[in-house]
């Protein structure tokens, strides 16, 4: 249960104002018993005097039975103060002459109480001896008594009436001071105290040391100035440890620069003001081109170098106009909060790319950086850090995708699937440089005889440690065109490899290469094989050309001019997948082609379907072309196959396609004299 809170002015207040009550009652009680006591022997000296006073006249009135000096005496008598009645008794006990006053009435209580105060004082009395002037004899004579008869109860109330006051008088002391006590206590201590809380209030957890707590002039040199003092310094060491954390948590630990957090925050606070004056600014996304290589060919410890210096390059250009964060690897971005149009922003990375591109000198190494960069403006391309910056990555990877040392703006074309195609299109590029490619092996095999005719070379791409099957990446290489520089290596990595199987175990297996449309299309293709097989010296023979039936069908003129060129040097020349396009049976014979591949989807159909792997393997046998089916998988498809004279065959039966070791060791090494009669 929560406790309500209670001002600490309100219970000094109360506790002073009790213990004042404490006081003045104690105080009250201790001078009413001093009083009473005072009272008392005052009142009984007073009782001696005055019985002293009136004993001869009294005595004498007895003496002479003058009742009328009695009386007088005894009138006297009354005027003393509190005195009520006084009496003359006779000898014999009779009375002779009593005076009284008037008897006020007070309440029971009262009574009581003056009763048991100056009970034994209510009464004196004297005997009354024969006037001494009475010579004759000795001997005292008994001749009456005086008794005097005090009011009590009128002395009790004089006596309250003086304690009234002074109570009363005490009391409002006390109270005064009570309320001269609480107003020093509350400026001195609670107001100060609530005003080191309003400023503990204004503490804010995430920078402790920026509302340090007030020490007031007056508390410097006392506890509460002690306490604030070292609340103090705490918050500042807690701030200090705040802003060491909040670097560590904000900072890139290699560059320096704001990393990926603080950049996301820099970018949400230049978007509100962006908003409220209406401004626009630019997000550059920077990549650095063939930073892998640095650091594969350099190591790691001259990449982080490299990484810093150009952190400091990239500083050095934005300069005040911006915000330089690192998000991690080689990516970079550039908040540009001063570039406000797309004819800045280019303006800016046209240079920005000059500068980037001067050598870096790291020890002996001179490294030349080059940077892919996409860019993003606010507010058309995102309205949030987030998509600027996804935006901006997307551009990137189009500016990668057209080269090195390039730059392009978002397009709202490029969706996302567009950004994955990209990225792989980016990649492949540095796949080429990093070496990432590497060929696989599938036999051809003679279906009689099981014996190796051939192997086709498929390409295979080792990116962080997968292998990616060339139907995912093959498609994106045609599209970019990056496809030509990647056909080039199969090719030359084929050759290498024929000539290493020749001088390592002096065989020649012949291997099918996978030529795409547009690197047929390519000029050089033809000069390039030739000159491979040259420098290779490799028998033209041994290398078959793939063409996909559709990539021939596109141009068949120019098609059968390239044929042409490749027969004659030698080389072989097959149609892959044939059957899936619609080739013209008529040009077809004109095609100076050597083998069909039927493709895996008719081999699949067999042996029930069998129409097409008819009619293909008949066309074969008329043109007199060497016929190789695709994708055998199981035994009924084989016996179909060898029982309508298909003669070679590949596929997952007999095995799938196989690196360059496994192939060695399984269809080179302990078959070289069986492999050897191929050539003949
Ligand atoms: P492709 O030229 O028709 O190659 C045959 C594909 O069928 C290979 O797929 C191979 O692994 C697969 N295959 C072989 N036997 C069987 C089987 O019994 N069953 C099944 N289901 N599949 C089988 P891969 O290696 O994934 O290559 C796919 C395609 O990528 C190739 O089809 C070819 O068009 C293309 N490709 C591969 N390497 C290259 C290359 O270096 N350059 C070019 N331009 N294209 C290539
Ligand atoms: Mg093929
Ligand atoms: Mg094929």
């Amino acid at each position: 249960m929560a406790t309500r809170f209670k001002s600490l002015t309100w219970k000094q207040t109360n506790l002073v104002v009790f213990t004042a009550l404490f006081f003045a009652i104690a105080i009250f009680v201790v001078e009413l018993a001093l009083m009473v006591i005072s009272t008392r022997d005052g009142l009984s000296a007073n009782q001696r005097e005055l019985l002293d006073s009136v004993e001869q006249p009294a005595a004498n009135a007895v003496w002479a039975l003058d009742d009328n000096l009695a009386r007088q005496t005894l009138e006297g008598v009354l005027k003393v103060e509190h005195v009520g009645a006084s009496v003359i008794e006779l000898d014999d006990g009779s009375l002779f002459v009593s005076v009284s006053n008037d008897q006020h009435s007070y309440s029971p209580f009262f009574n009581e109480l003056s009763t048991e105060l100056f009970g034994d004082l209510r009464e004196i009395s004297r005997p009354l001896y024969r006037p001494l002037y009475f010579e004759g004899s000795r001997q005292q004579q008994l001749i009456g008594t005086l008794t005097i008869f005090y009011d009590t109860q009128e002395l009790a109330n004089t006596l309250f009436g003086q304690l009234k006051v002074s109570f009363f008088a005490t009391l409002a002391r006390a109270l005064l001071l009570t309320l001269v006590l609480s107003i020093v206590f509350h400026r001195f201590l609670t107001q100060p105290i609530a005003s080191i809380s309003e400023a503990i209030d204004r503490i804010e957890p995430e920078s402790p040391d920026e509302n340090l707590l007030p020490v007031s002039e007056s508390h410097k040199d006392d506890e509460l100035g002690l306490v604030t003092t070292k609340l103090n310094q705490i918050l500042l060491q807690f701030g200090q440890t705040q802003s060491k954390l909040r670097k560590m948590a904000t900072r890139d630990p290699l560059s320096g620069l704001p990393n990926r957090t603080l950049l996301l925050e820099t970018i949400a606070v230049t978007i509100q003001r962006a908003r409220v004056h209406r401004r626009s600014f630019a997000l550059l996304f920077i990549d650095l081109d063939r930073f892998k290589n640095v650091n594969d060919s350099l190591g790691h410890a001259i990449g982080d170098q490299f990484l810093a210096r150009i952190a400091r390059l990239l500083e050095r250009i934005v300069g005040d106009k911006g915000t330089v964060a690192r998000l991690g690897g080689d990516e970079f971005v550039i908040l540009a909060d001063e570039i406000n149009s797309a004819d800045m922003a280019a303006d800016f990375v046209d240079k920005l790319l000059i500068q980037l591109n001067n050598p870096i000198q790291l020890g002996e190494h001179s490294i030349h950086p080059a940077a892919s960069v996409g860019i993003s403006l606010y507010p058309e391309d995102g309205h949030s850090a987030e998509d600027l910056i996804r935006h901006a990555d997307i551009a990137m990877y189009a500016a990668k995708a057209s080269g090195s040392n390039q730059w392009a703006f978002f397009k709202h074309q490029m969706t996302e699937r567009a950004a994955v195609r990209l990225r792989t299109e980016a990649s492949l590029h540095d796949a080429l440089k990093n070496d990432e490619f590497l060929l696989h092996f599938q036999p051809k095999l003679d279906l009689n005889t099981g014996r190796l005719m051939g192997c086709e070379a498929l390409i295979r791409w080792q990116k962080d440690g997968r292998l990616i099957s060339p139907m995912s990446f093959i498609p994106v290489a045609e599209e970019t065109g990056i496809i030509v520089p990647i056909g080039r290596w199969v090719l030359e990595q084929s050759c290498k490899t024929l000539r290493h199987w020749q001088k390592q175990y002096n065989v020649a297996i012949p291997i099918a290469v996978n030529v795409a449309s547009q690197q047929f299309a390519d000029a050089s293709l033809v000069p390039d094989i030739k000159q491979m097989a040259l420098r290779y010296q490799i028998q033209p023979e041994l290398l078959e050309i793939e063409i996909t039936e559709t990539s021939l069908m596109a141009d068949v003129e120019a098609a059968i001019v390239k044929l042409e060129q490749l027969k004659n040097a030698g080389f072989g020349i097959a149609v892959d997948d044939f059957g899936t396009g619609y080739s013209s049976l008529s040009y077809l014979r004109h095609l100076p082609i050597t083998t069909m591949k039927i493709d895996r989807c008719f081999v699949s159909d067999l042996p029930n379907d069998s129409a097409i792997a008819s009619t293909i393997l008949m066309l074969g046998k008329q043109l007199d072309l060497k016929i190789v089916a695709e994708g055998i998988e199981n035994d009924s498809q084989l016996e179909w196959l060898k029982k309508s004279g298909c003669p070679i065959g590949q596929g997952f039966y007999f095995s799938p396609p196989l690196s360059l070791e496994e192939f060695e060791q399984k269809y080179i090494a302990g078959n070289t004299a069986a492999i050897h009669d191929i050539r003949g």
